[in-house]
């Protein structure tokens, strides 16, 4: 097919299919600068035509554009700089597969925009004038680096200038530089997203923001890198943008076939369901049940809530993990990751620039220019965060949690840059404390370096001690060696030949470490239940929820720290039971929904909120991380400490008195040493000597 005629195919093609789009461009141009044809049309006009453009972009694109201008039109306008988009294009190939055969080609990405650098003018066309004979001359700019003349174009002077930029008639293009990376449904086994840059002009540039889910269709380009020594061989890629899509935000990567549906609908009705799908987390590690049947509610998570005055109710269940090391915390993360829609794994102390949430930098994407670059909690948006060493994030961080737990966004105002970033997201987050161990004299709040008001908002907080315990540690001793012992027969079966090992062999020894759901259809259980699972309170659940929220309510009565157990515990009582009547597919919340949720909110809050002293609930740990009566105790030991000091020449006083003296007003002496332990940690006290203290 001649390149002649492409123009009058173009123009032919434009008048049949798109003559409205062109009279509305014609209308609002230059506010409106595209018309935007979809790929299949032009397909169906002429498929040599559309075979053209995918394989030579950059040669049929401009008869495109030539063609939008020559069409007559009944308004008197020049659509000159106007563009002709494409959308719905079918090459897309993965950003992990580009490879040099797509150079030049018109291709189809899709991924999330994790960085987008601000909008600059970038000159396309730059008027030169020569300083000797004050001619104009025009230097087109059409790659990254900026062309000067050489000598003056007019014949009469032909010196080599020096020559001025004039910037008043040269011609400018909006620009941006975007990073696209694959979105966390797209990736296998937990590999490392991979990423690719985009240029983005004129009406595309200032389209989107960091966390977006795109499809951006244009020519794939590369740019030779520069080292320090000179060029090198090495090309990176970049998409010359033609088109932006968004994704359909509610769009779902699983297909369910009808088969499987059936089978999703009969999973639903057997009444062990909670039991199969909590036993189908980490089954590799043994024990807690209790997280486990959290871990399932944070998985269907609650309906969000559009309220009619305007607010929005999240549905997302946060959950946070506190506990002593190497109690498999970060394997129960890594284990959520993989089987959540749009799982990402972070930790607090990331190295990235963006840290958890999002930040403005300056960085080689825009080469010294701001960008905005989005964190793990924005990536995560529409699916789970899993953030391990909570306790170690910066302080940055820290403040944007707010936000992004309750609101759930983010917002950056920095260096000019003020921009809104959705993070939708369910937040499951391990915290390690302070020392090490987990003391539970001390507050959950000041061990674990998080503020309160942020701790509060998790919807459930889970304590796990190590504790040695015969029975207990015998059991995971033996579930832990089990499972290594069923993956030495997977080895060797597989590893040394003539092996008489039997894959029957194999299986049984697996089925201890099995999920009784295997993951691919515990995932589209879950996708299943959150598309078409809307579930409505009953009057009775309803009444047990308020029930047990008015009672805790009245423990915190009465005390002189602020209550602890606000509305905000309500709110997450009722996630929970909709997430517990999601996972039976049911469009009610009964009774026993109500009943799962309060006796794992029980479970949590006599973990966090009880006395270690009284063994009594005291809503005040939550709060100020310390309980009334062990205020009360510390005072009263330091009490006796002085009046012993007193006693004793330059205040030294001898332990063992303290003791006697603490034991008769009914402080045991284990209790005394501790918190003297604790006080001389802290720095409050001295010991001149192994039987003596002294305040400080
Ligand atoms: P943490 O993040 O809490 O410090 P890890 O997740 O790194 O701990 O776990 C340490 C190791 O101990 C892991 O290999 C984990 O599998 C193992 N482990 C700890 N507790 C259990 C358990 N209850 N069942 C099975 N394995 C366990
Ligand atoms: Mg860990």
């Amino acid at each position: 097919m001649s390149e002649i005629k492409w123009d009058e195919k173009f123009r032919d093609f434009l008048k049949r299919y798109y003559w409205d789009e062109i009279l509305l461009l014609a209308n609002e141009y230059p506010e409106l600068r595209s018309i935007v044809v979809d790929f299949p049309d032009l397909e169906q006009f002429d498929a040599d035509l559309a075979y053209e453009l995918l394989e030579h972009p950059d040669d049929v694109i401009p008869y495109a554009e030539q063609a939008l201008r020559e069409i007559d039109i009944p308004i008197e306008k020049d659509l000159d700089e106007a563009h002709v988009q494409f959308i719905n294009v079918p090459n897309r190939v993965a950003i992990r597969e580009l490879r040099s055969k797509h150079l030049l080609k018109f291709i189809s990405i899709e991924g999330m925009i994790r960085k987008a650098t601000e909008v600059r003018p970038k000159i396309t066309n730059a008027a030169f004038m020569c300083m000797r004979c004050e001619n104009t001359s025009f230097e087109p700019q059409g790659g990254p680096k900026f062309v000067e003349p050489t000598d003056c174009e007019n014949e009469s002077c032909g010196k080599k200038g020096p020559f001025k930029l004039l910037i008043d008639q040269s011609t400018f293009l909006d620009a941006q530089k975007l990073q696209v990376q694959e979105a966390p449904e797209s990736l296998k086994g937990g590999s490392q997203p991979q990423s690719l840059d985009v240029d983005a002009e004129d009406d595309l540039a200032g389209l989107v923001k960091p966390g977006d889910r795109l499809v951006i269709n244009g020519v794939l380009r590369s740019h030779q890198r520069t080292l320090r020594e000179g060029k090198s061989t090495f090309y990176d890629l970049v998409l010359h943008a033609n088109s932006i899509e968004y994704v359909d935000q509610e769009f779902d990567e699983l297909d369910i076939s009808p088969e499987e549906e059936e089978r999703i609908v009969e999973m639903g009705n057997n009444p062990e369901i909670y039991k199969m799908i909590r036993g189908s987390i980490a089954p590799s590690i043994y024990g807690y049940e209790d997280i486990k049947e959290a871990l399932s509610l944070q998985l269907f998570s609650a309906v969000p809530k559009m309220l009619p005055d305007g607010s929005r109710v999240r549905g997302d269940i946060h959950i946070l993990l506190v506990g002593d090391p190497g109690i498999a915390k970060s394997q129960l993360l890594r284990y959520m990751v993989k089987i959540s829609p749009r799982g990402v794994f972070a930790s607090g102390k990331s190295a990235s620039s963006s840290g958890l949430t999002a930040a403005a930098v300056k960085d080689d994407l825009g080469d010294g220019r701001w960008t905005l670059e989005a964190g793990a909690l924005v990536m995560a948006d529409m699916g789970l965060a899993a953030v391990d060493e909570m306790d170690k994030m910066s302080k940055e961080d820290k403040s944007a949690l707010h936000e992004a737990m309750e609101q759930q966004t983010i917002s950056v105002a920095k260096a000019g840059i003020l921009a809104t970033l959705k993070s939708r997201c369910a937040l499951l987050g391990a915290a390690n404390p302070k020392y090490g161990r987990f003391d539970k004299y001390e507050g959950l709040a000041e061990q674990i370096n998080m503020p309160p008001a942020l701790i509060s908002r998790f919807d459930l907080i889970f304590i796990l001690l190590d504790v040695p315990d015969r029975v207990k540690d015998s059991n995971i001793a033996h579930h832990i060696l089990r499972s290594q012992y069923a993956g030495e027969l997977n080895e060797q079966r597989q590893r040394v030949p003539h092996s008489t090992i039997t894959k029957e062999e194999v299986d049984s020894h697996m089925t201890v470490i099995m999920p009784i759901i295997e993951n691919n259809l515990l995932r589209k259980y879950v996708a299943y239940a959150r598309r078409r699972i809307f579930p409505i309170m009953e009057d009775d659940a309803r009444d047990h929820i308020i029930n047990y929220y008015l009672d805790l309510r009245k423990q915190g009565e009465g005390k002189d720290s602020p209550v602890p157990v606000t509305a905000r515990q309500l709110e997450a009582l009722v996630r929970l039971a909709e997430a517990s009547a999601r996972i039976r597919l049911s469009n009610v919340v009964t009774i026993d929904d109500a009943k799962r949720t309060t006796r794992i909110s029980m479970a949590c809050m006599r973990q966090v909120g009880v006395d270690p002293d009284t063994g009594a609930f005291d809503v005040d740990v939550i709060a100020s991380g310390t309980s009334k009566s062990q205020r009360d105790k510390i005072h009263h030991i330091k009490d006796i400490i002085k009046r012993v000091g007193d006693r004793h020449a330059g205040g030294k006083a001898p332990l063992e008195e303290i003791y006697t003296e603490a034991e008769t007003e009914e402080i045991s002496r284990e209790r005394a040493e501790e918190l003297i332990s604790k006080m001389k940690k802290q720095g409050d006290l001295l010991a001149p000597d192994s039987k003596h203290i002294k305040f400080v």
